[in-house]
């Protein structure tokens, strides 16, 4: 998938509660899924589904609440939720924070244009969790260098 056949997208999602809201517009970098355990624990499901943007095309209102932990890569993993209703709503990577990942199903019926092209930590993904035919995958990162 080249650049240009990334989505461009301009859409406001918002919490369970309705206290956070997110905008964005811009073109879409990277859709993914990850099977890593922590992705598992905070969906509660086999992965995540994830489309990476760009921080400055992200605009969040509202009391986003937080949590950091070690990823696997060494860096820092932050996750916001709303602290109220615990709907997911972004996360970021401390090795690229100029990147957000977007938990696609904060979209809702807006979520069409995702179309995942690879799914990573696929070592820890499950036979019973159903993935896209012939998506890519890979044990762990696609790129160690950069992600
Ligand atoms: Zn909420
Ligand atoms: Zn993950």
């Amino acid at each position: 998938m080249t650049a240009s056949d990334k989505p461009q997208i301009e859409l406001s999602a918002g919490c369970a509660c309705g206290a956070v809201t997110l905008s964005v517009k811009g073109r879409v970098r990277s859709m993914l899924l990850c099977s890593c355990e922590d992705c598992q624990r905070a969906t509660g499901t086999g992965h995540s589904t994830v489309a990476l943007v760009r921080t400055g095309n992200v605009a969040v209102t509202g009391p986003a609440a937080s949590f950091a932990r070690p990823a696997h890569s060494g860096a820092t993993l932050t996750r916001w939720f709303c602290p109220t209703c615990g709907t997911p709503l972004y996360a970021r990577s401390s090795r690229a924070p100029e990147l957000l990942m977007l938990p696609v199903g904060l979209f809702g019926s807006n979520a069409t244009w995702f179309a995942p092209s690879q799914l990573i930590f696929a070592r820890s993904h499950h036979a019973w969790d159903s993935l896209p035919e012939a998506i890519a995958q890979h044990a762990t990162y696609r790129n160690p260098e950069s992600t």
